[in-house]
């Protein structure tokens, strides 16, 4: 049905086409670096954004991908997303853009194909269409259409995400695979399935030890177990790279994660939901801590173990996980401020920048840890 409702008419395609595909560095001179803040690229300008990573990946010309059956297929995964505060398109792009991030900082070609390098970029595109802003819990007792679809094999909104994906390569003129081989094209669907049911940290956290051994032994790109293994890491690593910018940014994602979940917790209709959804026993420093020790830093670990240029991010996210510690004296409420906003973490962060400390060991973050600085610093 959502797909029936679901339309990019040829306007649309012809306008995002209109001058070419602009080169991925002209639409901000830092876009190709780590330290850049994809949610600051405007919202109706990441549909190109798409494209000339796209183009600067060389996908187009390897795979000989008609760039308006490239075109219509962004314009339709953009429309495939809804409105829910964080599980959004501007959730997606800056996933896809960090999966880029990879390609470009970390040689991604030296560790993977190039079928399965454009598999998790796609995938990251995909990895959460038709998000409603509710988790899989959540659709198992709430009883939901998709909870009927899927719950017997786990990760329900992971299979709904994969789902919608498939439905969009089968619209008209949105195959962006159509020219691969059979034998490609079944391998992409697998790859594709296999990846965006990675995003569930359910699956990360089962497959966590393989990592470790994985990283343990070294990673062997000729081991097609170390391959897979790979691209569940890299794309949990995507998934969560807000963690990896300034604090301003992971401050303003806490903002929207918290509205998500209390929205869901609210939904809970006499069930008392998860303390993490639970607005009046939220206590967000602490649950954000546990979650950047536990989930975010194990992560940001092995990517650094894998990719020994991967430290920079590890440290942004031990330097946030940090912040958090130092902030909580103020956040004596639980759950969110009337107004919704965080934004009265930030004046100790500002004044700490202006006095030039990030940590208590004195050591300082090379490169900018404000998000700001992907503005300033060309
Ligand atoms: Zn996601």
């Amino acid at each position: 049905m959502m797909m029936y409702h679901m339309k990019v008419c040829e306007e649309e395609v012809s306008r995002l086409l209109m001058r070419g595909i602009e080169p991925a560095h002209s639409l901000h001179p830092s876009f190709s670096q780590f330290t850049y803040t994809p949610r600051s690229l405007p919202d109706d300008t990441t549909p190109m954004g798409i494209l000339s990573m796209f183009e600067d990946m060389g996908f187009i010309n390897t795979y000989k991908i008609d760039i308006h059956t490239l075109a219509r297929f962004c314009l339709m995964v953009k429309k495939g997303y809804r409105d829910p505060p964080y599980h959004n398109w501007m959730h997606a792009f800056s996933v896809s853009h960090f999966c880029y991030l990879l390609y470009k900082n970390l040689e991604l070609s030296n560790y993977l194909e190039d079928i399965e390098i454009l598999a998790l970029f796609v995938s990251c595109m995909c990895h959460d269409l038709d998000h409603r802003g509710t988790n899989n819990s959540f659709q198992v007792a709430s009883k939901s259409v998709l909870a009927a679809l899927y719950s017997s094999e786990g990760s329900v909104m992971e299979r709904h995400h994969f789902a919608q994906a498939i439905a969009i390569l089968n619209t008209q003129g949105c195959n962006i695979f159509e020219k691969f081989s059979r034998k490609d094209y079944q391998r992409m669907l697998d790859l594709m399935r296999d990846i965006i049911l990675a995003t569930d940290l359910a699956h990360h956290l089962r497959i966590f030890k393989d990592l470790q051994k994985m990283a343990e032994v070294g990673y062997n790109p000729k081991n097609r177990t170390h391959r897979s293994l790979l691209l569940c890491l890299l794309m949990t690593s995507c998934d969560l790279s807000d963690q990896t910018k300034g604090w301003k940014t992971t401050r303003k994602i806490a903002e929207l994660i918290y509205k998500e979940f209390f929205s869901q917790g609210d939904l809970a209709m006499g069930n008392r939901p998860s303390e993490m959804m639970d607005r009046e026993k939220a206590y967000i420093p602490e649950l954000q801590i546990s979650f950047m020790e536990h989930i975010a830093m194990p992560i940001y670990k092995l990517l650094h173990e894998i990719f020994p240029r991967a430290l920079e991010l590890y440290e942004r996210v031990a330097a946030n996980r940090e912040q958090w510690t130092k902030v909580s004296h103020k956040f004596t409420i639980r759950g969110l401020p009337s107004n919704n906003s965080l934004d009265f973490l930030d004046e100790e962060y500002e004044l700490m920048q202006a006095q030039g400390a990030f940590g208590d060991d004195g050591h300082r973050m090379n490169g900018c840890l404000d998000d700001e600085c992907s503005k300033t610093d060309q």
